[in-house]
């Protein structure tokens, strides 16, 4: 389970003072899949990216599977991201000067997991997003569709506790999207807690809830039957 309490980040600059989130409390149960919504600039990114412990609160506490993380340093957040949780972005964020297969290797280089262990794990992955075909192609080879199977494939590849997703859909065209969003289900079925922003309710309803941020805060919460 994840939980934040009365999150708050501020963004300062030269200029100005941004309040990106406003006391944020939520909960994220195992096993669910919460859609985030909101108009641009309303903080889903800033949320999301502290719940994948890429960033920090600037107040307030996040506790990450029983794990207190609101006052952790960079590198005590990186370590613990280690294979506990997936990423994927709108633009899909693949290295252009590795191969498919060595994108979705990476994160069990950092794990240091064995060769043997992650040739296997990677061909699984791969095989699991239809990419096996392209293991040895580089990302700019790639339709975006498959660009996005490449990186749920590097995502999951650890069997990560928790995938954050960023708009996961929204460079892709609607049956590549469909695509995605359903791989998503499966991974949620097996038993992955997904969080994803998205800007797009069709998407949305393949989550247990969504949660609609305005100006930092959450407004409203719907349940999805
Ligand atoms: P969303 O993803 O909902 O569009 P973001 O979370 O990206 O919104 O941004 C929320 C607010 O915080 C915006 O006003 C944005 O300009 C600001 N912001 C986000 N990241 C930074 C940053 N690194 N530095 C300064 N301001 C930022
Ligand atoms: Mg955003």
């Amino acid at each position: 389970m994840i939980t934040t309490s009365n999150l708050q980040k501020l963004f300062t600059t030269e200029e100005v003072e941004t309040t990106a989130l406003n006391g944020i409390d939520m909960t994220i149960k195992d096993g669910e899949f919460v859609a985030i919504m909101g108009p641009s600039g309303c903080g889903k990114s800033t949320l999301l990216n502290i719940l994948g412990l890429l960033d920090n609160p600037s107040t307030g506490s996040y506790n990450f599977y029983g794990t207190e993380v609101g006052d952790m340093s960079e590198r005590q957040r990186a370590q613990l991201r280690k294979g506990n949780i997936g990423f994927v972005f709108q633009s899909f964020n693949l290295i252009d000067e590795l191969t498919v297969f060595e994108n979705v290797e990476l994160p069990l280089l950092y794990l240091k997991t064995p060769a043997a262990e992650r040739k296997e794990k990677v061909d699984r992955a791969l095989e699991r997003m239809n990419m096996m075909h392209r293991r040895n192609h580089f990302p700019q080879q790639l339709s975006g569709g498959q660009q996005q199977r490449v990186a749920i494939a590097r995502a999951v590849v650890a069997k990560p506790k928790l995938i954050l997703a960023d708009e996961p859909t929204g460079n892709l065209d609607s049956a590549n999207g469909e695509d995605v969003m359903k791989l998503l289900q499966e991974l949620n079925e097996e038993g992955t807690t997904i969080a994803m922003v998205t800007h797009s309710p069709y998407d949305a309803g393949f989550a247990h809830r969504t949660v609609n941020l305005f100006d930092g805060k959450i407004v409203t919460e719907n349940f999805h039957v």
